[in-house]
Protein backbone atom coordinates (compact mmCIF):
# COMPACT_ATOMS: atom_id res chain seq x y z
CA UNK A 1 0.00 0.00 0.00
CA UNK A 2 1.43 3.39 -1.19
CA UNK A 3 1.99 5.55 2.18
CA UNK A 4 -0.46 8.08 3.05
CA UNK A 5 -3.26 6.48 1.51
CA UNK A 6 -5.89 5.42 4.19
CA UNK A 7 -7.18 1.84 5.25
CA UNK A 8 -10.31 2.83 7.21
CA UNK A 9 -12.57 4.73 5.06
CA UNK A 10 -16.03 6.24 5.39
CA UNK A 11 -18.27 3.88 3.35
CA UNK A 12 -20.97 6.31 3.15
CA UNK A 13 -19.33 9.15 1.89
CA UNK A 14 -17.21 7.10 -1.12
CA UNK A 15 -20.55 5.71 -2.05
CA UNK A 16 -21.77 9.30 -2.26
CA UNK A 17 -19.45 9.97 -5.15
CA UNK A 18 -19.13 6.24 -6.47
CA UNK A 19 -15.91 6.45 -5.76
CA UNK A 20 -13.58 3.16 -7.07
CA UNK A 21 -10.76 2.81 -5.35
CA UNK A 22 -8.12 0.29 -6.51
CA UNK A 23 -5.02 -0.91 -4.13
CA UNK A 24 -2.00 -3.48 -3.30
CA UNK A 25 -1.68 -5.34 -0.07
CA UNK A 26 1.06 -7.49 0.04
CA UNK A 27 0.09 -10.75 1.15
CA UNK A 28 2.10 -10.60 4.80
CA UNK A 29 -0.44 -7.79 5.83
CA UNK A 30 -2.59 -10.76 5.63
CA UNK A 31 -2.56 -12.40 9.25
CA UNK A 32 -5.32 -15.02 8.54
CA UNK A 33 -4.33 -15.88 5.39
CA UNK A 34 -1.12 -17.01 6.83
CA UNK A 35 -2.15 -21.06 7.79
CA UNK A 36 -3.28 -21.35 3.92
CA UNK A 37 -0.16 -20.13 2.59
CA UNK A 38 3.33 -21.72 2.12
CA UNK A 39 4.82 -18.20 2.78
CA UNK A 40 4.39 -14.39 2.33
CA UNK A 41 5.46 -14.01 -1.12
CA UNK A 42 3.53 -11.71 -3.03
CA UNK A 43 0.35 -9.21 -3.15
CA UNK A 44 -3.29 -8.73 -3.16
CA UNK A 45 -4.43 -6.76 -6.56
CA UNK A 46 -8.34 -5.45 -4.96
CA UNK A 47 -10.86 -3.15 -6.34
CA UNK A 48 -13.92 -1.73 -4.44
CA UNK A 49 -16.60 0.38 -6.23
CA UNK A 50 -18.57 1.71 -4.00
CA UNK A 51 -22.67 2.69 -4.75
CA UNK A 52 -25.79 3.80 -2.78
CA UNK A 53 -28.25 0.73 -2.92
CA UNK A 54 -31.17 3.12 -2.38
CA UNK A 55 -33.09 3.80 1.04
CA UNK A 56 -29.92 5.10 2.82
CA UNK A 57 -27.89 1.89 2.14
CA UNK A 58 -24.56 1.20 0.89
CA UNK A 59 -22.90 -1.19 -0.79
CA UNK A 60 -19.48 -2.40 -2.97
CA UNK A 61 -18.35 -4.11 -5.43
CA UNK A 62 -15.30 -6.00 -4.27
CA UNK A 63 -12.62 -7.91 -6.72
CA UNK A 64 -9.41 -9.27 -5.68
CA UNK A 65 -6.82 -11.14 -7.78
CA UNK A 66 -3.25 -13.08 -6.09
CA UNK A 67 -1.00 -15.83 -7.21
CA UNK A 68 0.06 -16.30 -3.73
CA UNK A 69 2.37 -19.66 -2.91
CA UNK A 70 0.19 -22.95 -1.53
CA UNK A 71 0.95 -26.12 -0.57
CA UNK A 72 0.12 -29.16 -2.30
CA UNK A 73 -1.57 -31.36 0.16
CA UNK A 74 -0.20 -34.55 -1.76
CA UNK A 75 2.98 -33.48 -2.64
CA UNK A 76 3.85 -30.60 0.04
CA UNK A 77 5.63 -29.07 -2.13
CA UNK A 78 4.79 -25.17 -2.89
CA UNK A 79 2.94 -24.04 -5.82
CA UNK A 80 1.76 -20.86 -7.41
CA UNK A 81 -2.82 -20.74 -6.79
CA UNK A 82 -4.07 -18.42 -9.07
CA UNK A 83 -6.87 -16.82 -7.40
CA UNK A 84 -9.24 -14.76 -8.28
CA UNK A 85 -12.92 -13.44 -6.67
CA UNK A 86 -15.20 -10.60 -6.52
CA UNK A 87 -18.72 -10.18 -4.23
CA UNK A 88 -21.38 -7.63 -3.86
CA UNK A 89 -21.27 -6.52 -0.14
CA UNK A 90 -24.08 -4.30 1.83
CA UNK A 91 -22.41 -2.83 4.38
CA UNK A 92 -24.41 -2.82 7.46
CA UNK A 93 -24.05 -0.89 11.26
CA UNK A 94 -24.81 -3.91 13.00
CA UNK A 95 -23.83 -7.68 13.56
CA UNK A 96 -27.42 -8.76 12.63
CA UNK A 97 -28.32 -6.44 9.70
CA UNK A 98 -29.75 -8.34 6.69
CA UNK A 99 -29.32 -7.28 3.38
CA UNK A 100 -31.95 -5.69 1.53
CA UNK A 101 -30.73 -7.87 -1.56
CA UNK A 102 -30.73 -11.58 -0.81
CA UNK A 103 -27.73 -11.46 -3.95
CA UNK A 104 -25.63 -9.27 -1.42
CA UNK A 105 -23.28 -10.07 1.71
CA UNK A 106 -23.35 -8.23 4.37
CA UNK A 107 -20.17 -6.82 6.26
CA UNK A 108 -20.48 -5.01 9.21
CA UNK A 109 -19.06 -1.37 9.35
CA UNK A 110 -17.28 -0.09 12.34
CA UNK A 111 -18.68 3.37 13.16
CA UNK A 112 -19.45 3.60 9.50
CA UNK A 113 -15.74 2.81 8.71
CA UNK A 114 -14.20 -0.58 7.56
CA UNK A 115 -11.19 -1.52 6.55
CA UNK A 116 -9.42 -1.96 2.76
CA UNK A 117 -7.14 -4.63 3.46
CA UNK A 118 -9.91 -6.85 5.94
CA UNK A 119 -12.29 -6.98 3.08
CA UNK A 120 -9.71 -7.74 0.79
CA UNK A 121 -8.52 -10.13 3.15
CA UNK A 122 -12.04 -11.90 3.34
CA UNK A 123 -13.01 -11.87 -0.20
CA UNK A 124 -9.20 -13.96 -1.05
CA UNK A 125 -10.13 -16.12 1.46
CA UNK A 126 -13.32 -16.40 -0.03
CA UNK A 127 -11.26 -17.68 -3.35
CA UNK A 128 -8.62 -20.00 -1.65
CA UNK A 129 -9.44 -23.87 -1.48
CA UNK A 130 -9.37 -25.27 1.74
CA UNK A 131 -7.05 -28.53 0.42
CA UNK A 132 -5.01 -27.02 -2.08
CA UNK A 133 -3.68 -29.17 -4.87
CA UNK A 134 -1.44 -29.52 -8.17
CA UNK A 135 -2.97 -29.68 -11.11
CA UNK A 136 -2.01 -33.70 -11.69
CA UNK A 137 -0.21 -33.10 -14.50
CA UNK A 138 2.15 -31.26 -12.91
CA UNK A 139 1.97 -32.93 -9.33
CA UNK A 140 4.82 -35.82 -8.23
CA UNK A 141 2.72 -37.50 -5.86
CA UNK A 142 -0.84 -37.45 -7.80
CA UNK A 143 -2.65 -40.80 -8.11
CA UNK A 144 -3.02 -42.78 -11.58
CA UNK A 145 -6.31 -42.93 -11.60
CA UNK A 146 -7.34 -39.12 -12.03
CA UNK A 147 -9.68 -38.00 -9.33
CA UNK A 148 -12.13 -34.80 -10.58
CA UNK A 149 -13.33 -32.37 -7.87
CA UNK A 150 -11.19 -32.87 -5.15
CA UNK A 151 -10.41 -29.16 -4.68
CA UNK A 152 -12.92 -28.11 -1.96
CA UNK A 153 -13.45 -24.52 -1.91
CA UNK A 154 -14.89 -22.75 1.38
CA UNK A 155 -17.06 -20.94 -0.54
CA UNK A 156 -19.16 -24.14 -1.57
CA UNK A 157 -22.01 -22.51 -0.81
CA UNK A 158 -22.06 -19.36 -2.84
CA UNK A 159 -25.68 -18.16 -1.45
CA UNK A 160 -23.75 -16.82 1.66
CA UNK A 161 -20.09 -17.21 1.47
CA UNK A 162 -19.52 -14.48 3.80
CA UNK A 163 -22.02 -15.70 6.48
CA UNK A 164 -20.27 -19.48 5.58
CA UNK A 165 -16.71 -18.01 6.15
CA UNK A 166 -17.81 -15.79 9.38
CA UNK A 167 -19.55 -18.85 10.87
CA UNK A 168 -16.25 -20.85 10.37
CA UNK A 169 -14.47 -18.54 11.65
CA UNK A 170 -16.26 -18.57 14.88
CA UNK A 171 -16.14 -22.11 15.36
CA UNK A 172 -12.25 -22.23 14.79
ZN1 LIG B 1 1.58 -31.82 -5.76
Amino acid sequence: MAPGLPDRVDCAHLADDAVVLERVFPLESMPRLKDLLADGRGSVRARFAFAKLGSGRVGATVAVEATPQMVCQRCMQGFAFVAAGSSEIEFSSGPDAVASDELREVYEMKDGLVSLRELAEEELMLALPIVATHAPQFCDAAPTDLQVGEVKHISGDRTRPFTVLQDLLKKT
